[in-house]
């Protein structure tokens, strides 16, 4: 797409830039995911926009890593997020970067800011330092070693590096403005010391940059010209100006757009981890785990979960997105895209008593209406078949118009049936029914056109495949999972039913030959993957994508009404 036909407050940034010729033409984006989780769909929305911007813009986009905290950061994190930014088409290149491989550069612009008189270590502890910030409406205080001698500074710094001190006792801090109304401004901490062992960099640093300290530089040393982060950054801006200027180097600008919230999703990683953890579902890339990994082994496409991200826009406001946009988008591409088939979640057996014992015979269905090309294949049809027990009532209820004792449905592709006789075991369940059909009904034929009220799906009983199909629903209940009563955390709110599994599904046969990944609309059901993990030839297992019901369209048309 052209970068005209999008409009947003970031692109209008962009395009004063290039007309002004700020950057020299440059576009070159970035984006910066710490390795301490997995990556969710607010993070595919920064990728999307930050990847995307590079793309239109003729620019480059990096995947860089923020690995400055070395005591939640581990490789796992890192291999899903290369391997999840991939999957969502960010074009990174060759350009997989590391904050860490930075840390012999940030440190010697310690040096220079302290050179310049414009940072200082500091022997407060974390505590101290937080009491002496002040208030909104008072200044805060300054620490009784900000006046420390240059010399005295770069020898602290230096010792503070090769680990004479412990945890805690020594920070380096810029010397700014203890009076700012920004507390960003209130000499902000640049190094804590923290004798950690850090996943690239093994024991070779004993200090470790703050965000604050680091980003700027980070961005900087990359040559990135639009750094674009969340709003809770705003009031951090001053600062990132501030480090670049008192170092006089490339500056890059930072943009906050607001970030994603999802109805009924949890987004936050510490929420996430609990829910790993804690087992209350089967890990980050549990099909209910709004994760990338989740989602893509619940069978989303990236195609769709870009078109959401586009559907979304950046906008300056923070505002929760209804979930069923991000289902409606799946919809959308699946609808085009997914090959048909025909499965009975909850069987029940029909035998067609007036249909040739051992006879068989294959009939026409299509692929996907809405895509020609697809064409077409056969399914067996035999005597016995299976459909959903929910598509019979014995006692039908009023406006019920498939199968029930002595009415006519039609069987999708196949013929009229009338329902002649329930069988039941002693309990009075229903455990089979006898019906009739009516040769003349198939398409080609006859009667091929005659009316009944319904269409219901089936498979034939002697050719269909077992399988394994789990039902997937919200995670939590409420809109805003973090409602909760007092006392209670967001756990309180999970769905309960969140995953149904069915084990005695009975599908067409052509699904036996389904790959692992392979997506379908199983008629009338919805859209269906076959399991990336344990889906093989010997064991069918799909789970549901999402249902058919479109609660988006819904929504969208009733709001056009009022
Ligand atoms: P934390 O920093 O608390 O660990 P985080 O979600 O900010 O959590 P990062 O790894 O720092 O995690 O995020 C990487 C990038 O993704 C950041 O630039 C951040 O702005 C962006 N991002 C994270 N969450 C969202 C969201 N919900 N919507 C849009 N962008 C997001
Ligand atoms: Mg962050």
């Amino acid at each position: 797409m052209e970068p005209k036909e999008k409009s947003d407050f970031i692109r209008d940034i962009i395009n004063d830039d290039l007309k002004t010729n700020k950057f020299n033409g440059r576009v070159h984006t970035r984006f910066p995911p710490e390795p301490n989780g997995y990556l969710h769909i607010g993070h595919a929305k920064s990728i999307c926009l930050n990847s995307g911007l590079a793309k239109d813009y003729n620019g480059k986009f990096n995947l860089r890593f923020d690995d400055t905290n070395p005591e939640k950061e581990e490789q796992e994190y890192v291999d899903s997020i290369v391997d999840d930014v991939r999957w969502l088409g960010g074009n990174f290149e060759d350009r997989i970067l590391f904050a860490s491989d930075y840390f012999g550069q940030m440190y010697q612009w310690a040096v220079e800011l302290i050179n310049k008189g414009k940072a200082f270590v500091c022997d407060l502890t974390a505590d101290q330092v937080r009491e002496s910030r002040g208030t909104l409406t008072e200044p805060g205080k300054e620490s009784p070693y900000r006046n420390r001698s240059v010399e005295e500074n770069l020898d602290l710094l230096d010792r503070m590096r090769k680990g004479e001190y412990p945890d805690g006792s020594k920070t380096l801090r810029a010397k700014i403005d203890m009076a700012s109304p920004n507390f960003n401004l209130r000499d902000p901490i640049m190094y804590r010391i923290v004798h950690a062992g850090h996943h690239r960099q093994g024991n070779q640093w004993c200090i470790y940059p703050t965000y604050d300290w680091a980003h700027g530089l980070e961005d900087s040393i990359e040559g990135i010209t639009h750094s674009i982060c969340t709003l809770e950054f705003e009031n951090h801006r001053p600062l990132y100006d501030w480090f670049l200027d008192a170092l006089g180097i490339y500056h890059p600008q930072q943009i906050e757009f607001a970030r994603l919230n999802v109805s009924y999703t949890v987004l936050s990683k510490r929420k996430l981890l609990r829910l790993v953890q804690e087992k209350h579902v089967s890990g980050w890339d549990d099909p209910r785990m709004p994760t990338i990994v989740g989602y893509r082994r619940r069978g989303y496409t990236s195609e769709a979960i870009r078109n959401f991200c586009d559907m979304i826009g950046v906008a300056r406001r923070d505002s929760v997105i209804d979930v069923a946009l991000l289902e409606y988008s799946i919809r959308e591409d699946l609808n085009t895209h997914a090959q048909r088939a025909m499965a009975v979640l909850h069987p029940i057996k029909i035998v067609i008593t007036n249909y040739p014992e051992g006879k068989s015979e294959e009939l026409d269905a299509v692929n996907n209406p809405e895509n020609e090309s697809a064409g077409t294949r056969k399914i067996p049809f035999g005597r016995e078949i299976y459909i959903e027990q929910d598509d019979f009532r014995e006692v039908p209820p009023p406006k019920y118009y498939r199968l029930s004792p002595g009415t006519e449905v039609r069987l999708r592709y196949a013929y009229i049936i009338k329902c002649e006789k329930v069988m039941q075991d002693e309990k009075g369940n229903v455990v089979e029914l006898h019906c009739t059909y009516d040769p003349e009904t198939r398409s080609g034929l006859p009667n091929a056109n005659r009316k009944v009220k319904s269409t219901i799906h089936w498979v034939s009983a002697r050719h269909a495949v077992d399988a394994e199909v789990r039902l997937y629903d919200r995670l939590f209940v409420k809109e805003n999972p973090d409602d909760v009563e007092e006392g209670k955390d967001f756990l309180s709110n999970m769905n309960p039913a969140s995953l149904q599994v069915l084990t005695r599904c009975k599908l067409e046969s052509m699904l036996a030959s389904s790959k692992p990944g392979d997506r379908f609309q199983f008629e009338r059901l919805g859209y269906f993957a076959a399991d990336i993990k344990e889906h093989s030839a010997s064991r069918l297992v799909f789970n549901r994508i999402v249902t058919l019901k479109d609660a988006w369209t819904k929504i969208e048309l009733k709001g056009q009404k009022k």
